[in-house]
């Protein structure tokens, strides 16, 4: 069984804790030890785990994701997102997180987030849980 998660992100860059619902899922899935898979569908966002506990991490990894990566300059690509595509290539379109007893195993400050880099937009992720 695949579970999809709906995401509807607020901002050009969107970076939304999604831990919460992501260990909900797993809960749901009733697999106690096995491997949760995440996936993002999508060319112009991402996914990556950091720190959840500060709120000023996640702005400052999107500050200077925008600095590496300016939303305009030499690009060719006409639909005028390029910085958003290259953003998605850095951060990832999957994860991996081990479970354990029913919880997903992740440090005390890591928290599992969805990259959203050519906002606003309806988003999904792709979730299959493997029992092993
Ligand atoms: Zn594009």
């Amino acid at each position: 069984m695949i579970y999809t998660l709906k995401i509807i992100t607020k901002s050009r860059t969107d970076l939304i804790d999604i831990t919460h619902e992501i260990q909900s899922t797993v809960t749901k899935s009733n697999i106690k030890n096995g491997l949760c898979v995440l996936y993002v569908p999508h060319t112009t966002a991402g996914m990556f785990i950091n720190e959840n506990a500060d709120p000023s991490v996640r702005a400052d990894i999107s500050k200077m994701l925008d600095r590496l990566i300016p939303w305009k300059a030499d690009y060719q690509h006409i639909e005028g997102n390029s910085a958003a595509h290259i953003k998605s290539i850095l951060t990832g379109s999957s994860i991996y997180v081990i479970i354990d007893n029913g919880k997903l195993i992740l440090g005390t400050w890591q928290g599992i987030f969805f990259a959203e880099f050519d906002g606003p937009r309806e988003r999904t992720i792709k979730i299959k849980i493997l029992e092993g």
